[in-house]
């Protein structure tokens, strides 16, 4: 999140175009692009282009002089060899770039904004290394699935001479075939990232740096939980357009996925966490509805412009299918986002003690449940302390799994370990429970319907602290 600017008000008119100053130049690699950015006294016409034999992409700026050194940029990674600049026609200002790979460029002006002035960015894309290979739309896929599903049901069902309604309750497993035991894949979004920096704290914390550490850690921990497996959606400092990481989850088949960031306020006083989930219609709260807005706005700083809402598509894909998904994937979200803020709460204070909804574009998967966590105010002293200790991001992403297990123990996928654990009774059956990251000795009781003084006399436990590794003897209800 970041904060809000006064636009400057009425504008100066000048007799001639002023020389646009270059006063600095940063990139960013990712893994399916190199970002270059141009950071701009005023706005300046570009003319991009290619050259063959060597490769090299030529970057002309028209009346424009260049303030900063670009042999101080970090070029490892990216599509760039070297950069070479030199002027062009006495006041135009040329940039080659001598190129390691082949790319398609292609180039947009910002406006200035509260963190950056007039920018030119030019992005080198390698083609065919897209981290989403169906550039499909989402939801249109989804329906096309349902409904080849949907049709293959049916004739089965058909075949073998039951009525076709009947299709509709045959379970997704298919029990001649051994069960597949899958994993249950958590999508891990650290918010924001290289050119978006998000909000930043008093001491000089950067959102996007906090946010990627704790989403490390998280993917981790759930990497060392039995049936779970982590996906980063970004695991660097380089930029991800917020719909694109909604098609990266989708594209790694997740179950769920969580969004982490960091909160900010204009004052140093707010502090707390809360959860989010999409909103259908309309934020919850005037705060939740500016705070939308304001993460959103991500996507006009990392230079993505252009449809990121689905209403535009209501017309077309508005249908009862659509509907009953979304609802039941919503549900899902304020069901874990419950059982998260519980935990969370735990750790720390809440800002809200309840699931907000708001309408951010990376919440928008049509049956992916979806939350964001706002981890913290970075923007209060304390908490913005509290983001960079290691020892409290741990805690606060073990109450984040935490939610994520609750909910998924509780109701695993068909096709899951987890589900098959339940179903053979693999959980409780020996007795016994090997503690997890993100466990309390309360949920372990819940679990297993058992009261919590229960669970506490029969492993003989002085106080409700309990270790990962650690075996839990679990009471006959
Ligand atoms: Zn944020």
């Amino acid at each position: 999140m970041g904060m809000l600017a006064l636009a400057s008000l009425g504008s100066l008119h000048t007799a001639s175009a002023e020389a646009g100053d270059v006063d600095n130049i940063r990139l960013w690699a990712a893994p399916d692009h190199s970002r270059l950015v141009f950071d701009l006294s005023s706005p300046v016409d570009a003319e991009v282009f290619q050259l063959d034999n060597p490769s090299r992409l030529v970057i002309d700026l028209t009346d424009a002089q260049l303030k900063d050194d670009p042999s101080s940029l970090n070029l490892s990674g990216s599509a760039i060899n070297s950069v070479r600049t030199g002027v062009r026609d006495g006041t135009g200002l040329r940039v080659v770039l001598e190129l390691n790979r082949p790319i398609e460029p292609r180039h947009f002006s910002l406006a200035p904004n509260d963190q950056y002035g007039d920018r030119l960015v030019v992005d080198l894309e390698y083609p065919g290394e897209s981290a989403v290979d169906d550039p499909i739309d989402p939801i249109e896929k989804m329906i096309r699935e349902q409904e080849i599903a949907a049709q293959r049901a049916k004739t089965e069902a058909v075949a073998e001479g039951r009525a076709p309604e009947e299709a509709a309750a045959a379970t997704p497993v298919d029990p001649a075939k051994p069960h597949p035991k899958r994993d249950i894949i958590i999508a891990v979004d650290a918010g924001h990232g290289g050119e978006d920096p998000g909000a930043t704290g008093p001491s000089g914390t950067r959102e996007k740096d906090v946010v990627l550490q704790m989403a490390d850690r998280l993917a981790k921990m759930i990497n060392q939980t039995p049936g779970f497996k982590a996906v980063m959606i970004r695991d660097g400092d380089y930029y991800v357009g917020l719909r694109q990481r909604t098609l990266i989850a989708r594209e790694q088949k997740a179950d769920f996925f969580v969004s982490i960031h960091a909160d900010a306020f204009s004052s140093p006083r707010p502090y707390g966490s809360s959860v989010f989930a999409l909103s259908q219609s309309g934020a919850t709260s005037e705060t939740a509805k500016w705070l939308a807005a304001t993460e959103n706005r991500s996507d006009l700083i990392g230079g993505v412009d252009g449809n990121l809402s689905l209403d535009d598509k209501d017309q077309v894909l508005r249908g009862v299918l659509l509907d009953l998904t979304m609802t039941a994937t919503l549900n899902d979200s304020l069901a874990i986002g419950g059982d998260m803020l519980e935990r969370i709460g735990q750790v720390n204070h809440l800002h809200k003690s309840r699931v907000e909804q708001a309408g951010f574009v990376v919440l928008k998967s049509p049956d992916i449940p979806s939350l964001l966590v706002e981890t913290g105010f970075i923007s209060n002293p304390e908490e913005e302390r509290n983001l960079r200790n290691g020892a409290y991001q741990e805690r606060m992403m073990s109450a984040v799994l935490g939610g994520i297990r609750t909910h998924f123990e509780r109701n695993p996928p068909p096709a899951s370990l987890l589900a098959w654990q339940r179903d053979h009774g693999r959980s409780t059956a020996s007795g016994e429970y090997r503690i997890q990251a993100g466990d309390t000795l309360s949920g372990i009781a819940q679990r297993h319907g058992v009261s919590l003084s229960q669970l506490r006399q029969a492993n003989e436990l002085a106080s409700d602290s309990i270790r990962v590794g650690q075996v839990l003897r679990i009471p006959s209800s």
